[in-house]
């Protein structure tokens, strides 16, 4: 058994977990980082699975724009389905939902945020 070492591993950041391969395979075949021997490490699983769904967007990009806004205000957040999106080009349109989510915590704000995101409207309540 042999793992990735890469932090930034595309199978990490996707899955959450780092990437294992059998002793035949020299290179990780998700980012190319020659592989080390052992089991993969196995961390605190960090609070991911915790996540909540705030928001299915569209697409890719209306997924990031709410992202970019969350970050903006020191929300975590986490994008589901994109590995689907980049995987196969001809998938039909519903398959290519991808979900915004941030730890539990922020889930309200993230919302808010979320739906200003999609109305275009800025984030300060306009008088009546
Ligand atoms: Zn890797």
């Amino acid at each position: 058994m042999k793992h990735c070492p890469n932090q930034d591993c595309e199978n990490l950041v996707r899955h959450g977990s780092i990437a294992e391969f059998f002793d035949i395979v020299d290179v990780c075949t998700d980012c190319g980082t020659p592989l080390v021997p052992g089991e993969a490490p196995r961390p605190e699983p960090p609070t991911y699975r915790e996540l909540e769904t705030i928001y299915q967007a569209a697409d890719g990009t209306q997924a990031h724009l709410i992202r970019a806004a969350l970050e903006e205000e020191g929300i975590p957040v986490n994008i589901s389905g994109e590995a689907l999106m980049g995987a196969v080009g001809e998938l039909p349109a519903t398959m290519l939902q991808v979900e915004v989510q941030v730890p539990p915590e922020f889930a309200v704000r993230a919302r808010e945020i979320a739906l200003q995101c999609e109305t275009g409207r800025p984030s300060k309540k306009t008088p009546d």
